[in-house]
């Protein structure tokens, strides 16, 4: 190793999240120790040794960095100096308007790179515990599929239900794709829970017939059956919905969609037969999940069938349903501002594994945990990017701008995220104006200029984020 005077980092699981925080840490001068397992033991996903494997699709998704809120993180990443955007650009393969690599040059750019810097050692082995104290400033970047001794001493270390063995995700709408028109605010009963107003969920009216068909529709979806290695994957108060339906025509009735202490504003006259419930997912009130509306449909099927639901014909979703294995913990709770672990905050998380979802965005959240505790080593105080920024605003959202659930007090509610424009804060009130010349300005222009905006705002801070960062 280099020398340096510094004492090291040490960085626990060579994957996306995990090269990216060395690699930061490393060119900020900061010596790093990259604790790898494979070589030593695989996973279930994994098929080779190299950092930075990608374990199914070779698509970093959206190029676009004008107006589409994935390609601004690219974009993000790339000013900050990334070495998984490096090694993607430099393995690009053709893909329209995605980012898509070839897969094996890329992850062997990344180990190559890792490998070779003068401030990181790379050490082939599993760790099995939590890192003893006198490592110090340490990264856990283990992933979706952290190996079991090691979840289990985070398990032990943040409390039974703060780490989750699966997504069962419900989609995730954007608020103001909602019709109002037809659904309307209030919590069951009117009930006013902890910072609740008693209308704190959206709620769409099904009567008899709208009820049967989406039961027929949900019935005859196209659902994705699970791998082997998931294992047996329904738990209690998690089967997906189209199981439920199964089960029964009334199931769903008597569960997340029952109609019980709901009056719809619009004609109190009219008792609906069903409802289901969007309760707002984040702080800014952007999103908003329905509720219970966990699911294993396709997501071409998804987003037809719950288009079916009175109000949310023209639903955008943030995010579809999902339910599969993954490893993460219950970052809004356990984590400051600067990913560190409240209990111990020499330790901080990175990656899936806080609940962020996707390749990039979990090379994101790497690159920033490895900037923070570069800084803190070098006695600086770490700075957080903006929350205008899309890598600021998805470290905003999983330390602390979800929303924690206040009808079920004690359930965890946090769902892994993909980087998205819903959780960029708004923009200022008279921003979006028509342009000159231009005879119809339709909702649809409106939100395309809302996205360019919002692009345009995230680059900008982000250049001012990395030259305070670098004053
Ligand atoms: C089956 C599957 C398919 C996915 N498909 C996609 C997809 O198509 N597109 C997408 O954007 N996202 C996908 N994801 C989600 C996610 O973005 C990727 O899993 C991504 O690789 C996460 O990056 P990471 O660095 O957090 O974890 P990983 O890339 O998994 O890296 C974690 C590393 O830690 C190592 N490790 C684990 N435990 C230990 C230990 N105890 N000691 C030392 N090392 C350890 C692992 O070997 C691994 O190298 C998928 C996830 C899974 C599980």
């Amino acid at each position: 190793m280099m020398k340096s005077t510094l004492l090291p980092i040490h960085v626990v699981g060579g994957g996306l999240a995990g090269s990216e925080a060395a690699w930061q840490a490393a060119e900020a001068g900061v010596p790093v120790i990259l604790h790898e397992m494979r070589g030593v033991r695989g996973t279930d996903a994994h098929k080779t040794d190299s950092l930075a494997e990608l374990v199914c699709s070779n698509s970093f998704r959206s190029d676009d960095a004008t107006a589409n809120a994935v390609g601004v993180i690219h974009a993000e990443m790339r000013l900050a100096g990334s070495l998984i955007m490096a090694c993607a650009d430099k393995h690009q393969v053709p893909a329209g308007g995605a980012l898509a690599v070839d897969r094996d040059g890329f992850a062997e750019a990344v180990s190559q790179s890792v490998e070779a810097h003068p401030l990181i050692t790379v050490v082939r082995e599993e760790i099995t515990g939590l890192p003893p104290k006198d490592w110090g400033s340490t990264i856990i970047a283990t992933g979706p599929l952290t190996s079991p001794d090691l979840a289990e001493a985070i398990r032990a270390e943040t409390g039974e239900d703060a780490l989750a063995f699966f997504d069962a995700i419900a989609p995730i709408v954007y608020r103001d794709s909602i019709d109002m028109d037809i659904c309307w605010y209030q919590s069951r009963y009117d009930k006013v829970g902890p910072g609740g107003t008693g209308k704190d969920y959206i709620n769409c009216p099904l009567d008899e017939a709208q009820y049967n068909a989406f039961i027929d529709e949900l019935i005859a979806g196209d659902a994705v059956g699970f791998k082997e290695w998931e294992g047996t994957p329904y738990f209690d108060g998690c089967l997906p919905i189209e199981v439920m339906a199964e089960r029964g025509r009334e199931t769903l009735r008597h569960g997340p969609m029952k109609p019980m202490g709901l009056t719809n504003a619009h004609d109190p006259t009219v008792k609906p037969y069903a409802v289901v419930q969007l309760r707002q997912d984040n702080a800014l009130g952007t999103l908003y999940n329905m509720v219970g509306f966990q699911t294993k449909l396709r997501y071409g099927a998804q987003a037809e069938i719950f288009r079916m639901i009175p109000g949310l014909e023209n639903a955008e979703f943030a995010r579809l349903g999902g339910l599969h294995r993954n490893t993460y913990i219950n970052s809004p709770v356990l984590l400051d501002p600067t990913l560190a672990l409240k209990s111990r905050p020499e330790l901080r998380f990175a990656g899936q594994i806080t609940g962020c979802e996707g390749y990039v965005e979990s090379a994101s959240i790497g690159l920033l945990a490895g900037r923070f505790a570069a800084a803190e080593r070098k006695g600086e105080m770490p700075v957080p990017p903006p929350q205008t920024t899309a890598m600021g605003s998805l470290l905003n959202h999983i330390t602390g701008g979800h929303l924690v659930s206040d009808e079920e007090p004690g359930k965890r509610s946090f769902q892994p995220m993909n980087i998205n424009f819903g959780l960029f804060p708004d923009l200022a009130p008279g921003s979006i104006v028509k342009p000159e010349g231009i005879k119809r300005f339709r909702g649809k222009d409106k939100t395309i200029m809302k996205r360019q905006l919002m692009a345009a705002r995230a680059l900008d801070d982000c250049k001012a984020w990395l030259a305070r960062e670098h004053a």
